[in-house]
């Protein structure tokens, strides 16, 4: 068989970077010639899972057509955010759990689409259906990934699947308490003191054509909202570049604290109202606005959004 790439999406996040690592593992096993890469630098977070775990980080790539003719997309499907040469690539399988969006191929494929809280936990399905044994480091890096994603299951998003399979993970992986180790590796990707003001907001930031507008929303997670309201001023400056940069109309960023779940929205860039008509709330004389129980952006944030601004 002739070799693919699987990746997740740009500016990876745990899942992104864990997910094409356990399919890649998965189809190997059912006798694919795949390599796990990565569209980007891993995050603090992620950087914790790999090193708990003691695991090789995957080799960034840029592109894809240079080295193969077929790749397997995780944790995302919109072509703004694959790798940049999708267009010259044939895509043979996609695991994801997002909205599908922009999404066409000339060939058939491989398409499963769960509407779960993490891309590791249809994962963890898969590998059950084929009867395929996860092994202890590759489990952790899934309980982790589902972790990150489902914020310790509090995230809306959450689903049964995604609880009975980081159960599931926990128990063949060598964590031994849930708690205690989800809240050290969500901590890891908190530390926002050291970061740049373009750090923070391209940190985890994803785009959006919604409506004839282009929106770039970015997420930092912490343990104090102070620590990103206390330099807004510098972050909106940076992101009125992003969007001047990308011929983008708005930027949001949700800060999120991870362990109170309650988010922090800054918003540049217009129009402003459709912001303030999805959450039904007006923007302070800062342009933020307390999004109290939002922690999910394809959930809590995309949706209405995305229903204003059609
Ligand atoms: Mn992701
Ligand atoms: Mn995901």
């Amino acid at each position: 068989m002739t070799k693919e790439l699987v990746f997740g999406h740009k500016v990876p996040d745990t899942d992104a970077i864990v997910a094409a690592k356990a399919y890649a593992y998965l189809q190997n096993k059912k006798g694919y010639d795949v390599e796990a890469v990565a569209l980007g630098e891993m995050n603090d977070e992620t950087k914790f899972v790999l090193d708990y775990f003691n695991e090789k980080a995957p080799r960034i790539v840029e592109t894809g057509s240079n080295e193969v003719n077929q790749v397997m997309l995780v944790d995302h499907n919109e072509p703004q955010q694959s790798i940049s040469d999708i267009d010259k690539l044939e895509v043979t399988h996609v695991v994801d759990h997002h909205r599908i969006s922009n999404f066409d191929t000339s060939v058939p494929l491989f398409y499963l689409a769960k509407p779960y809280g993490c891309t590791s936990t249809i994962l963890y399905e898969e590998f059950n259906r084929f009867g395929i044994e996860i092994p202890a480091e590759l489990a952790g890096m899934m309980a982790s990934a589902i972790i990150s994603d489902t914020l310790l299951l509090k995230s809306p998003t959450t689903t049964k699947y995604d609880e009975d399979a980081l159960n599931e993970l926990v128990k063949i992986s060598k964590i031994d308490d849930l708690q205690e180790y989800g809240i050290q590796m969500l901590k890891a990707g908190t530390n926002v003191e050291s970061k740049s003001d373009s750090d923070i907001i391209l940190g985890d930031a994803k785009s959006f054509n919604l409506g004839s507008k282009k929106v770039t929303i970015g997420q930092v997670n912490v343990v104090d909202l102070t620590d990103i309201t206390k330099r807004a001023n510098d972050l909106k400056v940076a992101m009125k570049s992003d969007n001047d940069k990308n011929s983008s109309d708005l930027f949001l960023l949700i800060a999120t604290n991870v362990l109170d779940s309650d988010s922090k929205l800054i918003v540049v860039g217009e129009p402003k109202e459709s912001v303030e008509k999805a959450f039904n709330k007006s923007l302070d004389e800062n342009d933020m606005m307390d999004l109290p129980g939002v922690v999910s952006r394809k959930k809590q944030v995309v949706p209405p959004l995305t229903d204003i601004m059609n």
